[in-house]
């Protein structure tokens, strides 16, 4: 091939390739676009569409917590801690305090399999990002809390059946997957 029949080649490439690239280009002009503005202009909340067994952030109900320590052991990764301390005057045991390490967990679920009430569990927030790894880790207890008793013949009071009722129903949802429901489920 020729000097000048190679140059004549290589502007036809360069002339071609540019039309095709801006062609695409042009084309998303008149296309709808893909993607949507995160968080505020989608229909509804993405958490709205996760599965009930999705897992999430941990959250703990304090209430519905006997301080077994079954989630503490069975972290493999030492995420959670748990402080109890017995009142001397009262002879009550309270909790001083329950921190779950978000920016070391890895969501496995270990520590919601183990526990007796349901009172720890995924959410279905994913949202954690924050300045300071400090703020990842979450405190459950502000001021002393007691220890939940379980009632023998089950809780009789309408808010504590009703936080009950909550940790079983979680319990048995996170343990039995061809139960679970949930919006992303369904639409799934
Ligand atoms: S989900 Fe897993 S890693 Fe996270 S706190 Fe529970 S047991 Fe630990
Ligand atoms: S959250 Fe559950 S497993 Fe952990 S201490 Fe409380 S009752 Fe026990």
């Amino acid at each position: 091939m020729s000097a000048i029949t190679e140059y004549v080649k290589n502007i036809t490439e360069t002339v071609t390739t540019i039309f095709e690239g801006m062609a695409i280009t042009f084309s998303h002009l008149v296309r709808r676009p893909m993607t949507i503005q995160y968080p505020d202009r989608i229909p509804k909340p993405v958490q709205e569409t996760l599965p009930l067994r999705y897992r999430g952030i941990l959250e703990v109900d304090m209430d519905i917590c006997t301080g077994c320590l079954a989630c503490e052991r069975d972290c493999p990764i030492s995420c959670i801690t748990i402080g109890i301390e017995m009142n001397k005057e009262t002879k009550q045991r309270t909790f001083s305090h329950f921190d779950i390490d978000i920016c070391k967990c890895m969501y496995c679920g270990l520590c919601a399999e183990a526990c007796p009430t349901g009172s720890i569990r995924h959410s279905q927030e994913f949202e954690g990002a924050c300045y300071s790894p400090s703020g990842l880790v979450r405190h459950f207890v502000t001021e002393p809390v007691p220890l939940y008793k379980p009632k023998k013949g089950g809780e009789t009071e309408p808010k504590m059946k009703a936080k009950v009722d909550i940790g079983q129903k979680y319990l048995d949802e996170f343990a039995t997957p061809e139960g679970a429901g949930g919006a992303g489920a369904e639409e799934g």
